[in-house]
């Protein structure tokens, strides 16, 4: 006898079923290992991790690896530790983690019982059979759906085709002429006739379950309470309806988030955007951002906390998220947003051990975050910094030597040539020298400079430019006083005299 014929086991089913989880809000995270960590994705995990914080649920996460040449372990580890690091850690704080592919057997046994039922049928319609059916109502301008021809072949027939070894699959017997019906926790009230979804596929002919049923049987057996899962799904949730209500279970409440879009209005995607914008977890961390700012502006995509509130912890977000929140129109992703987000993170919210510990993770190779500078111009770079890597670019004069050029000494256009500019390098190394340790701070320095400008009648336009410039040897950079405090005394002087060396022969 073919193996598909096996005779359908109750005891079995019963031996196989999973206990499921019994909370009244389960909800769960079932990504396919076939990709990278994608934000869209990595936003779906937020929101599942949100709602069953907020009602004091159970999560679930489940490996749907059934497509078994395009699941990969590599994308695995990636997509836990991308999701550990946002602060979900799913190997050590979902309730369940469970693996489709060692759901197998449970899988075909309900095979068995859905043909034992008549519920399902075999269909030995070739591939290339359907195919040119689709061509042709292409061509026809029709919409496609297949009706399989053997729907309603006796079922010896279908036996005896089988037992001599024809290729086939297993389709459900879509009724015809119904309308299936489902209340989306976000959209709202979708039905959909019947008659527009045909004989669809469930299992391949060794009985292998295809992931239209093998998500359903999960769901339904692992004890998920709520689906909520992205918007690309709507259009699969009628034919689960149905199969719910074939394999006679209560359907799980179900609410679809809103698509990501790109900024031009398409499915976000990592091929589309411009290089240098973050899609994937792993961007972020390549670009320097931290984990809470990129949790903190996944929420916000499609999701409206209802208050004037932009800055978010995971905590918080786990207090004020709710479905009611999320709108059913599709998202725009503003990575500008994102890079906003992370300033003010960096800037306000984190404490400097984290910016160092952050910091040093991300520049590994290199060693800045060992320089002596470091400590003190972290505070600087974190305030002006949209991200680490900004942060590891932008202020090459805090930790290496500079030259400057006679052109960036002099503001002709402010009446400051080479006689002005000396004098006022002159004041500055006068001042920085004479000026007690305990005010060697860019405060400090700013109260002891202030009045040496007014004292020589220049206006601070005047009297900037030069001492900044000498300092740090580019336009724009950071302030004097800031630059003199993070690199020292020792180098703040060396810096003016070096300018003053090369005024010096302009005279
Ligand atoms: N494995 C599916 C995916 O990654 C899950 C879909 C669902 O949430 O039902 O898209």
């Amino acid at each position: 006898m073919h193996p598909a014929l096996t005779p359908h086991s109750p005891d079995r089913l019963t031996a196989l079923t999973p206990t499921p989880l019994t909370g009244e809000v389960v909800v769960r995270m079932p990504p396919s290992p076939t990709g990278h960590l994608h934000l869209g994705t990595a936003r779906t995990a937020l929101f599942n991790w949100l709602f069953a914080r907020r009602h004091q649920g159970q999560i679930i996460f489940r490996w749907e690896d059934t497509d078994r040449e395009r699941s990969q372990t590599a994308h695995e580890e990636e997509i836990l530790d991308g999701l550990a690091w946002l602060g979900m850690d799913f190997r050590t704080q979902s309730d369940a983690f469970y693996r489709q592919t060692e759901s197998d057997d449970f899988h075909r046994e309900w095979i068995r019982k859905l043909w034992a039922e008549d519920k399902i049928f075999p269909c030995f319609e070739t591939p290339e059979a359907i195919d040119s059916l689709r061509q042709a109502a292409h061509s026809a301008r029709t919409n496609f759906v297949f009706w399989s021809p053997w729907r309603s072949t006796p079922r010896p027939e279908l036996e005896s085709k089988i037992n001599q070894g024809q290729a086939f699959v297993w389709r459900i017997r879509t009724p015809k002429g119904e309308t299936l019906t489902f209340t989306d926790a976000i959209r709202g009230e979708i039905s959909t006739p019947s008659d527009t979804l045909g004989d669809f596929a469930i299992a391949r002919s060794d009985g292998s379950v295809l992931y239209m049923l093998a998500n359903v049987l999960d769901d339904s057996f692992q004890g998920v309470t709520h689906v909520i899962r992205g918007e690309d799904h709507v259009s699969n949730t009628p034919k689960q309806v149905l199969l719910y209500r074939t394999i006679d279970r209560p359907l799980p409440v179900i609410a679809h988030i809103p698509l990501v879009l790109d900024s031009h209005k398409k499915k976000l995607s990592k091929r589309r955007v411009e290089p240098g914008v973050a899609v994937l977890i792993q961007d972020f961390q390549d670009y320097g951002f931290c984990p809470e700012a990129v949790v903190n502006g996944l929420a916000l995509i499609g999701w409206n906390p209802k208050s004037e509130q932009e800055l978010f912890t995971l905590s918080e977000l786990c207090q004020a998220f709710d479905l009611g929140g999320v709108q059913a129109a599709s998202a725009q992703y503003d990575y500008d947003k994102m890079l906003w987000l992370n300033r003010q993170w960096l800037s306000t919210r984190l404490s400097p051990e984290r910016l160092t510990a952050d910091y040093a993770q991300w520049e590994s190779p290199q060693t800045l975050h060992q320089h002596p500078h470091f400590t003190r111009a972290l505070p600087i770079m974190a305030q002006k910094c949209k991200t680490y890597a900004e942060m590891g670019t932008e202020f090459p004069y805090f930790f290496s030597d500079i030259t400057v050029t006679i052109d960036g000494l002099t503001v002709p256009k402010k009446a400051i040539h080479p006689p002005e500019a000396i004098t006022i390098l002159t004041a500055c190394h006068q001042t920085l020298a004479n000026l007690p340790d305990d005010q060697f701070t860019p405060a400090g320095i700013k109260a002891a400079i202030i009045p040496v400008i007014q004292h020589l009648g220049l206006k601070n336009g005047q009297f900037l430019p030069p001492f900044r410039y000498s300092l740090s040897g580019t336009t724009p950079s950071a302030g004097p006083f800031d630059t003199a405090a993070v690199i020292g005394r020792e180098q703040a002087l060396t810096r003016l005299q070096n300018a003053l060396a090369v005024l010096q022969p302009h005279a």
